[in-house]
């Protein structure tokens, strides 16, 4: 999905900037009715995603974002996880967001590094819950943050905090969000926004984006899937899907056996409990083994959860937040479903995970 659209709001003279104005995903806005269009297969779908926007664009510059400060383009034409992202009035979507509300599964505000991200995040959370009573998410920016900041969130009525670490080490994240161009991201900053966020909001009521495919190994990914776990914080997995333009345009995505794995890795130790000792790794850090029965193991991957999309639940605890084509090209296999992956899906999944190898 890669043309570009036109802005839905043309008024002129008009500053279209949060917190009047928001961008809203492809899918958000085909789900709200305010662009026309069809996804590839027929599916529910009531997760709306907001984006703040700005003329400046986002002031963080990480390796792999297409909103990244030195990646070359206008801030209005690039792409955020490769959709493209059409910008609204914010009083026109809460209309939509109120009419469409018995279809709406979960909201969620995309914060980016921007000195009013804040303050203007809490404008349009306001204007939200005052008219609808879908849970909300705010995926927030860090840097912008701070304790009393996240209880400003949860007294307005945010439901649920995500945190994108998305680089899983220490040492990748410096490389690719710290010391790079233009304005550096802490680690240690989103480290204590995951701690103030989990005990303001509770367990389970907080995740963190991790990323495949960014350079990290499966013993990195399987160490953060437990750690997160243990503190009763979800970890929602994404695809690296390499950004055109970008510092790692030219990076390929991870094999699709190895993201399977990693799936199911992260499904099994948040779901079913594994612990450390499950998962065995070559020298390279790479998972050569899992300690468990083949049949467990395969019925658990018969169910298909553990290779549909992580996002924030509804109200009624099913998958809330499917952000469709987040991690893929439309024309491209899925990588996660926004859907129940059906018998068809779960052959092609069975022969990309390679079970017979993995679990001996
Ligand atoms: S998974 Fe949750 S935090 Fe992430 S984009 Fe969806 S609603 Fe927002």
């Amino acid at each position: 999905m890669t043309v570009q659209l036109p802005i839905l709001d043309d008024r002129a003279g008009q500053a279209r900037t949060s917190p009047e104005h928001v961008r809203i995903s492809m899918a958000s806005a085909i789900a709200l009715r305010m662009r026309s269009g069809r996804f590839s297969r027929d599916f529910d779908f009531g997760g709306i995603n907001l984006l703040l926007s700005y003329d400046e664009g986002c002031l963080s510059d990480c390796g792999y974002c297409g909103l990244a400060r030195t990646r070359p383009g206008a801030y209005g034409d690039k792409s955020f996880i490769r959709v493209e992202w059409p910008l609204v009035r914010t009083d026109d979507l809460v209309a939509r967001m109120a009419e469409h509300e018995a279809t709406l599964t979960r909201l969620c505000i995309s914060m980016v590094t921007h000195g009013h991200a804040y303050r203007d995040t809490c404008d349009i959370t306001r204007r939200i819950t005052a008219a609808v009573r879908t849970p909300l998410s705010i995926l927030v920016a860090p840097p912008t943050l701070s304790r009393r900041r996240l209880e400003t969130f949860k007294a307005l009525g945010v439901d649920m905090i995500g945190i994108g670490l998305d680089a899983v080490t220490e040492q990748l994240f410096r490389s690719l969000r710290t010391d790079v161009p233009a304005g550096g991201l802490k680690w240690e900053k989103y480290w204590e926004v995951i701690g103030d966020a989990r005990e303001i909001f509770g367990p389970w009521k907080v995740n963190v984006h991790t990323l495949v495919g960014l350079g990290e190994t499966d013993r990195d990914l399987v160490e953060i899937f437990l750690a997160l776990r243990d503190r009763q914080v979800f970890s929602y997995l994404f695809c690296f899907n390499p950004e055109p333009g970008s510092r790692l345009a030219a990076r390929p995505k991870s094999a699709l056996t190895r993201w399977r794995r990693m799936q199911l890795a992260r499904h099994l130790i948040e779901a079913e409990g594994y612990g450390a000792e499950r998962f065995e790794f070559d020298q390279a850090g790479t998972l050569v083994r899992l300690r468990a029965d083949r049949a467990a193991v395969a019925a658990v991957a018969g169910q298909g959860v553990a290779f549909m999309t992580n996002g924030c639940p509804g109200g009624d605890g099913q998958p809330g937040c499917t952000r469709p084509y987040g991690s893929y090209r439309p024309s491209e296999p899925f990588r996660d479903y926004p859907f129940p992956p059906a018998a068809g899906d779960l052959r092609d999944i069975g022969a990309q995970l390679r079970l017979e190898s993995l679990v001996p």
